[in-house]
């Protein structure tokens, strides 16, 4: 079976050697030598302040936390977006409103966002979707002149780079994750990046049950800690994430050439894009049949595709409509991509959405 994506792996001796340390110091966990290493080279790759956690929802549910918003405060999200979004914002007590997506990008819309404000609105939450970054210019000239906070879900964003630099660097806080999935990991794992430290120092409290350096409790805080074998796989990795990206890159192009005159259409990226990370595969059929037809049709052959984001989630957590929204994820399909993908594989693929669309 082809999956979707197939997580990077350093070389296993190399894996071995690197957490080999671990049973003489014994220091598993609680700021080690690894996870302070790793947070400084993702620091100085992106240019900001960086505080890793055990994964990128609990990245999510510390953003929110930050900002000590009143419970029951209205959140503008995306109904475009992994469940882990809405789901942050629902635990912690916040209400999720729903603004419309651009069905080209699709990223959340700012002129539904200006829509949706209310005198409970507290905070934009935009995801830049598949790891295109969304008009954050716009996002937050909304957010400054209705005083809203931005949080960023930049989950797919690892190596995202807007008009040269990380898109990281965006938002009050933007949150990552470093799950196996995402083109750049620690098995599980995520990270919050901002360009304000005393943020970022109440991130670090509230990542470790909110105990400040004298160990005082100072707010009440979550365990949150990413631990040194994830730290320890995510220096690896970062070894060789960069091959990873330029492979990616290739399989990626040649999609887009086998699939070129066929009706499919591919997401459109933000002209700001000055790097992209080739994360994910998504392409939309005409309609909801030729998607599902394709999604069987490859799943018979040994392929996994993924159906992503689906269902929109303002139909799971509201009753807003949200057109848009509801019409790309009916039709979108993500392809397997990843580095070690092998050619032969794109050109089956490609063959089988051929003859599935040809058949009509
Ligand atoms: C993967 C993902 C998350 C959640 O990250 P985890 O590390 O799996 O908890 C949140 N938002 C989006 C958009 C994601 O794709």
């Amino acid at each position: 079976m082809i999956n979707v994506t197939r997580s990077m792996m350093p070389e296993f001796e190399k894996y071995v050697d690197k957490i080999k340390k671990l049973w003489e110091t014994r220091w598993l966990t609680n700021n080690g030598d690894y996870l302070l290493e790793l947070e400084k080279k993702l620091s100085e790759r992106f240019n900001t302040n960086c505080v890793l956690v055990s994964n990128g929802t609990l990245a999510l549910i510390i953003a929110l936390e930050l900002f000590d918003f009143p419970k029951g405060s209205e959140i503008i999200v995306t109904p475009f977006t992994f469940a882990a979004t809405v789901e942050a914002i629902i635990w912690q007590g916040y209400k999720p409103v729903f603004a419309d997506i651009d069905p080209e990008t699709f990223n959340i819309l700012p002129e539904e966002i200006e829509k949706k404000i209310t005198d409970r609105t507290v905070a934009i939450m935009p995801v830049h979707v598949f790891g295109n970054p969304c008009a954050v210019e716009e996002v937050e000239k909304i957010a400054k002149s209705n005083n809203l906070k931005v949080i960023y879900d930049a989950a797919h964003c690892f190596d995202v780079f807007h008009k040269g630099q990380s898109v990281y660097k965006y938002g009050d806080v933007s949150v990552a994750s470093f799950h196996a999935t995402k083109v750049f990991h620690t098995i599980e794992g995520g990270a919050i990046f901002s360009e304000d430290p005393h943020l970022i120092e109440k991130a670090r409290r509230l990542r470790n049950f909110g105990f400040n350096e004298q160990i005082e409790i100072v707010h009440p805080g979550i365990n949150a800690k990413m631990n040194e074998f994830q730290a320890a796989m995510g220096l690896l990795n970062l070894e060789i994430v960069d091959e990873e990206i330029e492979k990616r890159k290739k399989n990626y192009e040649m999609y887009k050439e086998l699939l070129e005159g066929t009706g499919v259409v591919f997401q459109k990226l933000n002209p700001g894009l000055t790097k992209y990370n080739y994360i994910y595969m998504p392409v939309l059929f005409k309609d909801t049949i030729t998607r599902n037809r394709v999604y069987e049709e490859l799943k018979a052959n040994g392929y996994n595709p993924r159906k992503y984001f689906y269902p929109s989630l303002n139909k799971v957590f509201s009753n807003e409509g949200c057109p848009n929204s509801e019409n790309v994820s009916s039709r979108i399909l993500h392809l397997p991509l990843y580095g070690e993908l092998e050619t032969k594989h794109i050109e089956t693929i490609c063959q089988i959405i051929k003859d599935v669309i040809r058949r009509g």
